[in-house]
């Protein structure tokens, strides 16, 4: 049998095997600096044919296969584990947007272009591929199909999956499934779709996407409204919906500590409000007529909040400079937590009704457990997901704080389960979250999960040890 890396040198060329530690450095550790794995060697394919004669060689081989695009993942998914006997399989070779539909409403793309030029290719037809995220610079389309990522845009057009309709994979055994549909009713049996989707890899490797694409909004609007508490955003939430439909195109949950955490850390950004109040949610509303109508739209449901008290005070930006300064404040919420030091997060998801008394009872149970912790609670709420981080006491560094890891995850976990949601909303389960997912998902669930990964990867060669 030739010599593993000699048959990856010769399917893909030489230049792209990296086996040195400084070539594949920036492909081993996870985006926030927490992990660092070891790899045979890092293969840089240029086309899905080489994809999938590379993973026959594995299969030969019996070498698990990291696929990554733009390791920008939060739950060491896109990581080698430190054993050295992995390969980590980088699809940013793959770039290329394959056609644009403009009747359709589709663009066929590369698993490996990243998504802000995505965005940018559909900006340019005159339409929108609405997927948005603070990463979307470096991040690839097929991370984000992989991780069926959320974004700011979920409560409109839905995660990544509902932005999907076809696929191309290359499956464990190195055949290549075109799926590449841009159909919107196919209903010829199971979803293998996706499956694929939301799969971190597990399954096989994404190398292609039908996407769909929207008009371009004619105009949004921001605005940032002050409220006495989470469970008047619920009631926001509601009367924003009831007033303005699929207008509303954001609803993002910040307490006032978030705010407080990013007056402090960069003091140079807008502080809209000069009393500080518990609670703010940015909202933001996309009009297809004007911006007369989405300024009239949300004038009137503010104008509602306000007289059914249930918003204390809003201010709504006038140009485009204002909303972005805005939207900045919830960017950089995460960004003061990092210069903060670090904490323990959870992303979590809830159904949105019970956010409030999730908040309400969960908060007192950390508190009794590490008196004096603080939460920095934000998100998604109109999507029904919050970041619900918690930070140390005054007098607790952050690095022991963390020793209580374990601790903490088990008050949160345990009464995100007590309140019906998920202990992983947006950014996956990886190698990060796998005890937890096998400690809160039911056995029947959990069952299912590895028949399916038994009968598509006999050889379990895909992201060994992610999710399962
Ligand atoms: P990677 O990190 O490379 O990989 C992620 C997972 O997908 C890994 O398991 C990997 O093996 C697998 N994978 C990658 N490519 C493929 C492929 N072609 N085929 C099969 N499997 C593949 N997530 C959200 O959902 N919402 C957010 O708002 C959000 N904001 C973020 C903000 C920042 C600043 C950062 C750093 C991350 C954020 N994320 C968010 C996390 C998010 O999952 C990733 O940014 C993105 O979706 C991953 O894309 P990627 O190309 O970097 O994938």
């Amino acid at each position: 049998m030739m010599d593993f890396l000699t048959q990856c040198r010769a399917i893909i060329g030489e230049p792209y095997v990296l086996d040195t530690p400084d070539g594949m450095a920036s492909f081993l550790t996870d985006q926030r600096g927490r992990f660092t794995g070891k790899a045979q060697a890092v293969l840089r394919p240029g086309s899905v044919e080489q994809v999938a004669t590379l993973v026959r060689a594995c299969a030969e081989h019996r070498v698990g296969i990291v696929p990554q695009g733009g390791n920008t993942g939060l739950v060491l998914g896109s990581v080698p584990d430190a054993s050295g006997a992995q390969v980590v399989l980088s699809l940013a070779r793959l770039n290329s947007i394959r056609q644009v539909d403009a009747v359709n409403r589709t663009m066929t793309v590369d698993a490996g272009c990243i998504l802000q030029h995505i965005q940018e290719a559909a900006a340019a037809e005159g339409c929108l591929f609405p997927l948005s995220l603070a990463a979307e610079g470096s991040c690839t389309i097929g991370g984000n199909l992989a991780t069926n990522a959320g974004g700011t845009a979920v409560l409109r057009y839905g995660n990544t999956r509902e932005l999907c309709l076809g696929l191309e994979v290359v499956t464990p055994q190195g055949e290549i499934w075109s799926g590449l549909r841009g159909l919107r009713k196919d209903n010829t049996g199971y979803d293998l779709r996706d499956l694929f989707i939301g799969a971190e890899g597990t399954l096989g490797i994404i190398t292609g996407a039908v996407l769909k694409l929207y008009p371009q909004p004619k105009a949004s609007i921001t605005a940032l409204a002050a409220l006495p508490s989470p469970a008047d955003a619920q009631q926001l939430l509601v009367l924003m919906q009831d007033h303005c439909g699929s207008s509303l195109t954001g609803f993002e949950l910040m307490s006032r500590y978030c705010l407080e955490l990013v007056a402090q850390q960069f003091p140079q950004l807008p502080r809209p409000f000069t009393e500080p109040h518990p609670q703010y949610v940015l909202l933001e509303l996309s009009s297809s007529e004007s911006e007369q109508h989405a300024v009239g739209l949300l004038e009137h449901a503010i104008g509602a909040a306000l007289e059914r008290g249930v918003i204390n005070d809003a201010v709504v930006a006038t140009s485009v400079a204002q909303s972005a300064g805005l939207w900045q404040l919830r960017e950089h919420i995460p960004l003061a937590q990092a210069k903060a030091g670090k904490n323990i997060k959870h992303d979590i998801s809830l159904p949105v009704s019970r956010i409030a008394d999730f908040i309400a009872a969960t908060e007192p149970l950390l508190d009794a457990a590490f008196p004096g912790c603080q939460l920095v609670c934000f998100g998604h709420l109109g999507d029904g997901n919050l970041h619900f981080n918690v930070a140390p006491p005054a007098g607790v560094s952050n690095e022991d704080f963390l020793h209580n890891q374990d601790e903490v995850n088990r008050v949160v976990y345990d009464s995100v389960m007590a309140f019906g949601g998920s202990i992983s909303a947006e950014h996956g389960i990886g190698a990060l979250k796998r005890d937890e997912l096998a400690r809160y998902k039911s056995p029947v669930e959990l069952n299912m999960m590895r028949a399916i990964k038994a009968a598509l990867d006999p050889l379990g060669i895909m992201n060994p040890g992610k999710i399962l």
